[in-house]
């Protein structure tokens, strides 16, 4: 498939004519059939701490905030990866705030005893830990990393990330060296965070390509109030703004399966949030080929609110796990078991349903609350 020029992803980013779209989401849906197949894969996401030390202007577990926080012990956790694989689910997913209070040596012996007890893959979302702790993890048998780099622009990154004493963030030389250290790596980007314009979107997804990702998360920026860029009256946005509507966070998926026709891509839970009723759905129908449901237990849950209304938060796993598969079904697709690594897909065992949801068209988008730099 020739390569997408960077005239022709700002092209499409700014296309609004719901029938041109149609033809793009089926493109990539297209796409995502030819290279990764009908599965969908289920990824069992723990939230194992909701400490953090960064003060990012956008996310509710910034230091800043003064609220209860949690880290849960080994055997939650280790709970926690038994019931992923109770559930059927291939991969679990680690994720915390940027918590030094996660010892290295206690993480890496969770791991090695999820590796040796189960059969999943292990993912980390655990922020910019230090060279050799990304190490030991992986020499404990952690499979992959997420990190986002929620924007390619230095400007932008810098206005709404503070530097951290004398730590220099720099999450693309992080990236490339989590793959040198042998994990599949995965980042992303937040669509419509305040001072985006389509110009950086359409970089963010040429950077996508140039790293080569194995998993790209793309979701809506959701205004946190007690968040610099979610506070009340930080109201309209500046011109050439990128909306974080649903229409422009499925372009987005859409443009990233073309670029990186491999990769794993979620359809998100922010997606769901801004459209509880099929906002997943039309992300596995513009790309995407991953679920993340979260297994972390209810009373943590309510803690580890990065913006407000997260969707599915007062479901258990169980009822989710459930949706999830019949969402999937109805949609003609199957659910993917093993790990479903870009480099470790299993051909499906499940039996393809013949019956094939016609294609969304896609409806002008509602306006969302938007919010402008302080
Ligand atoms: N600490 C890890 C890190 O920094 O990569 C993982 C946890 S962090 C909360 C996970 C992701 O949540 C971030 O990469 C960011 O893109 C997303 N996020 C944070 N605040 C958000 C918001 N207000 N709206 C949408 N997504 C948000």
């Amino acid at each position: 498939m020739p390569r997408l020029t960077h005239e022709e992803i700002l092209h499409w980013l700014r296309e609004e004519d719901p029938s041109a779209l149609e033809q793009l989401f089926a493109r990539a849906d297209e796409a995502r059939r030819a290279h990764v197949g009908d599965d969908i894969h289920l990824r069992g996401l723990i939230e194992i701490s909701s400490y953090c030390v960064r003060q990012c202007h956008y996310c509710g577990l910034r230091s800043a905030r003064s609220m209860p926080r949690y880290r849960m012990s080994r055997e939650e956790i280790l709970a926690g990866a038994r019931q992923a694989v109770e559930l059927g689910f291939g991969t679990v997913v680690l994720q915390s705030g940027e918590d030094f209070g996660i010892e290295a040596e206690w993480l890496a012996e969770i791991i090695r005893t999820i590796k040796i007890e189960t059969p999943l893959a292990i993912t980390l979302s655990l922020g910019e830990r230090r060279s050799g702790e990304l190490r030991l993890w992986r020499e404990a048998g952690a499979d992959r990393y997420l990190l986002r780099f929620e924007t390619s622009d230095p400007a932008l990154y810098a206005a709404i990330h503070p530097q951290r004493g004398a730590v220099v963030s720099d999450r693309i030389a992080l990236l490339r060296e989590l793959r040198t250290l042998g994990y599949e790596i995965g980042s992303g980007v937040m669509v419509g965070i305040p001072g985006q314009t389509c110009e950086m979107l359409a970089r963010d997804i040429e950077l996508f390509e140039s790293l080569d990702l194995d998993m790209v998360g793309i979701g809506p920026f959701l205004a946190h109030p007690d968040t610099p860029l979610g506070a009340p009256g930080v109201a309209t946005a500046g011109p050439g703004q990128v909306p974080s509507s649903e229409w422009m966070v499925l372009k987005a998926v859409a443009l990233t399966r073309l670029v990186c026709p491999e990769a794993n891509l979620p359809s998100t839970t922010a997606l769901a949030t801004i459209n509880t009723l099929d906002g997943r759905e039309h992300g596995l129908q513009s790309g995407a080929n991953v679920f993340m449901p979260v297994l972390t237990p209810a009373p943590y849950r309510q803690m580890y609110q990065i913006y407000p209304g997260k969707a599915c938060i007062d479901e258990d796993a169980t009822q989710c796990n459930h949706c999830l598969r019949d969402r999937i079904e109805n949609l003609g697709r199957t659910v993917g078991t093993g790990p479903g690594g870009r480099f470790s897909r299993t051909p499906s065992q499940s039996v393809p349903t013949l019956r094939s949801q016609p294609r969304f068209t896609p409806q002008k988008d509602r306006p969302s609350p938007l919010v402008v730099l302080p």
